[in-house]
């Protein structure tokens, strides 16, 4: 398996069930493993625990990573980025690479700077200014980037803020992932050729109706997981993400 990828978190905003969205994705060859993080939720690192050791994983960390992709700055895909960046900073001491679309890196440091503008330093505990960049190495992208062994493409979807939708491919398999977005056919057709996708689902307006969902292709729905749904949420006609269970890509 050269692709494949945990669930570390699958619910909703408001779930008492599940950790917001996100993906540990993994690619292997000959033995050897690199770790891209798809959104970060809080407690990113309490996640990482629990689905690495549901899946077999149980060394998965933050320092295991490659980078990070961030899809948009809604909290339950963005609010674990304070902690994955003060780990990088104090106890892993390099930066945290960050993909984005230059729409979500505008608005970043703004949610950041009120905790993590300011830190005291030395004996006389001075108060001292940081920016972005102390923290993250980030690399806005509109169209393609890579990362180790992924390449990475977006494409912007109909949310309520800047959010990207990705296409993952490395070792010749694809991952599509939709993020958060309103029912879009011509995303949903951008997605289609990937080896596996991965689409929100939820109550409509800016998210997308499971019944739109269940009207797409046999072929489609087979290859389609659902993520970001409500608790209880319980489909008959296309696959839910399971928590900490991991999914290999073709
Ligand atoms: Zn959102």
């Amino acid at each position: 398996m050269t692709l494949s990828f945990i669930p570390l978190g699958i619910g909703d905003a408001f779930s008492a069930l599940h950790y917001g969205a996100c993906l540990a994705i993994e690619h292997r060859e000959a033995d050897e493993s690199t770790w891209l993080l798809v959104d970060c939720p809080h407690p990113i690192r309490k996640m990482l625990r629990e689905g690495g050791l549901a899946a077999g994983v149980p060394e998965l960390d933050v320092g295991s990573f490659a980078g990070l992709v961030l899809t948009h700055l809604h909290a339950d895909h963005a609010s674990g980025l304070e902690g994955w960046g003060f780990f990088h900073h104090f106890a892993l001491q390099r930066p945290a690479l960050v993909a984005t679309h230059p729409q979500v890196h505008r608005d970043l440091w703004q949610t950041l700077q009120p905790s993590m503008g300011v830190l005291l330093r030395g004996p006389e505990r001075t108060p001292t200014e940081y920016g972005l960049e102390d923290y993250f190495d980030v690399r806005p992208f509109t169209d393609t980037t890579t990362i180790g062994p992924f390449t990475i493409r977006c494409r912007t979807t109909w949310h309520h803020i800047p959010t990207i939708a990705l296409r993952i491919e490395a070792g010749g398999r694809a991952l599509g992932y939709s993020a958060d977005t309103a029912f879009d056919p011509a995303l949903v057709e951008w997605l289609a050729d990937c080896d596996l996708i991965v689409h929100e689902t939820n109550l409509g307006g800016a998210h997308t109706p499971y019944d739109q969902l269940r009207e797409l292709t046999p072929e489609l729905r087979a290859k389609m997981r659902l993520i970001a749904f409500p608790d209880g949420f319980e489909p008959q006609h296309i696959e839910p993400l399971v928590q900490g269970q991991r999914v290999g890509v073709g």
